[in-house]
C-alpha cells in the first residue's frame, strides 16, 4: 500500500511540474506580446538625498496593463521572463522609455534634474561577454539624447559572484559612458564582500529587510549600522530602500545615511505624476531630513 502511495505522489508532483512549466511558458508568450505591443508601462519613485532634501533619482519600476488581469506588479512576471529568455528585450524596453522619460525631467542646460535609476537583470552582464549590455546603452543614451550621467543601473547582488573578468569589463565600458552603477538589495545575496574590491561599482542600495529591523532586530540593526560605515569608507554612495516611517528616518539620519527610498517619502508614481511631484516637490512634512539646516 505504501509502494501504490509513493507512486501516486509522483504521479502527483509531475502533473503539478507539467502544469507549472506550461503556465510558464504561456505567461511567457504574453510577455512577449505585452512587450511588443506597450502594455508595460513604467512608474517612478524619488531617492531623496537627506542632506539637500532633493530629488537626486528616480527608480524607473515597470509594470504591466494586463487586458485580462489588470495592473501586474514584476514579482508576477519578472521571473518568469527571465525563465523564458524574455528578460533582455524586456530590460531594453524600460532602459529605452527610462531615458526618454528623463529627458524630460531635465532642465536647461540639461543635467540639473533627477537621474533616473533602471533596474537590470544579470543576465545582461554576462551577454556576449559582458559588450552587449555596453553597446546597447551606448546607442539607447545616444538615440534618446539623455547624457549617460544622468543614468544610474541598478543590478542585484547575487550577480557580482566570482572575479569574472567579462563581466568587470562590461561594468567598465559602462562606466566610460558615465552611467553609474548600483548594487541592489545590498545584503541579501549571500554574496563574499570580495566582490566590492573587485567590481567598479559607485552605491549600494540597502535591502528594505534592513531598514524594517530598525528597532525590531538589533542583530540586523547592528549590520545596517556597519554596512553604512562600509559604504562610506570604501566611498561608495548608499541608499536605505524601503523607509516606512519617521522613525526609521531619523535613525538614517542620524547614522549618516545620504540617500533615502520609500513610501514615507513618496510611493512609485505614473510617469505623468511624477513629473508634476518633480515640479511642486516638497519634503513630506512628517519627514524630518536637512540635518544641517536643522541644526543651523
Ligand atoms: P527593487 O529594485 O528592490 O525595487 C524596490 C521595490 O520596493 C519596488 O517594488 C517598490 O515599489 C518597493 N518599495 C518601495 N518603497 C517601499 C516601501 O516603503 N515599502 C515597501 N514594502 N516596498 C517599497 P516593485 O515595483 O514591485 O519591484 C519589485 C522588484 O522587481 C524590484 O525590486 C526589481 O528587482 C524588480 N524590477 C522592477 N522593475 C524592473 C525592470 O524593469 N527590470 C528588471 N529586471 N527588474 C525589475
Ligand atoms: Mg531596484
Ligand atoms: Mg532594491
Ligand atoms: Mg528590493
Amino acid at each position: 500500500a505504501a509502494e501504490a502511495g509513493d507512486e501516486q505522489h509522483i504521479h502527483f508532483y509531475n502533473a503539478e511540474a507539467n502544469t507549472a512549466a506550461l503556465h510558464s511558458l504561456m505567461l511567457g508568450a504574453k510577455i512577449a506580446r505585452a512587450i511588443e505591443t506597450d502594455q508595460l508601462c513604467l512608474y517612478f519613485q524619488p531617492i531623496i538625498n537627506t542632506d539637500s532634501g532633493t530629488i537626486e533619482c528616480a527608480e524607473a519600476l515597470v509594470r504591466w496593463h494586463d487586458p485580462l488581469h489588470g495592473l501586474r506588479l514584476p514579482s508576477e512576471f519578472i521571473p518568469v521572463a527571465e525563465q523564458n529568455a524574455l528578460i533582455i528585450p524586456l530590460d531594453q524596453w524600460v532602459l529605452k522609455k527610462a531615458c526618454e522619460h528623463a529627458l524630460q525631467w531635465q532642465e536647461r542646460p540639461p543635467s540639473r534634474g533627477p537621474k533616473v535609476a533602471v533596474n537590470l537583470s544579470g543576465a545582461h552582464l554576462s551577454s556576449n561577454g559582458g559588450r552587449q549590455i555596453a553597446e546597447t546603452v551606448q546607442s539607447i543614451l545616444e538615440t534618446s539624447g539623455l547624457p549617460g550621467n544622468r543614468l544610474e543601473l541598478e543590478i542585484t547582488e547575487t550577480r557580482m559572484v566570482g572575479t569574472d573578468q567579462t563581466i568587470v569589463d562590461g561594468l567598465r565600458r559602462l562606466r566610460e559612458l558615465g552611467v553609474r552603477i548600483a548594487v541592489d538589495d545590498f545584503g541579501t545575496g549571500y554574496a563574499s564582500l570580495s566582490y566590492l574590491h573587485w567590481f567598479p561599482l559607485d552605491k549600494l542600495k540597502v535591502d528594505q529587510s534592513f531598514v524594517a529591523a530598525i528597532g525590531q532586530d538589533p542583530t540586523k540593526t547592528a549590520l545596517l549600522k556597519s554596512i553604512l560605515l562600509l559604504a562610506s569608507q570604501l566611498d561608495l554612495a548608499v541608499v536605505a530602500e524601503g523607509v516606512e516611517t519617521p522613525h526609521q528616518a531619523a535613525f538614517l539620519l542620524r547614522h549618516g545615511c545620504p540617500f533615502m527610498q520609500g513610501h514615507l517619502l513618496n510611493k512609485p508614481l505614473p510617469a505623468d505624476d511624477f513629473m508634476q511631484l518633480t515640479r511642486n516637490w516638497h519634503v513630506p512634512s512628517e519627514v524630518r531630513l536637512g540635518r544641517k539646516r536643522a541644526e543651523g
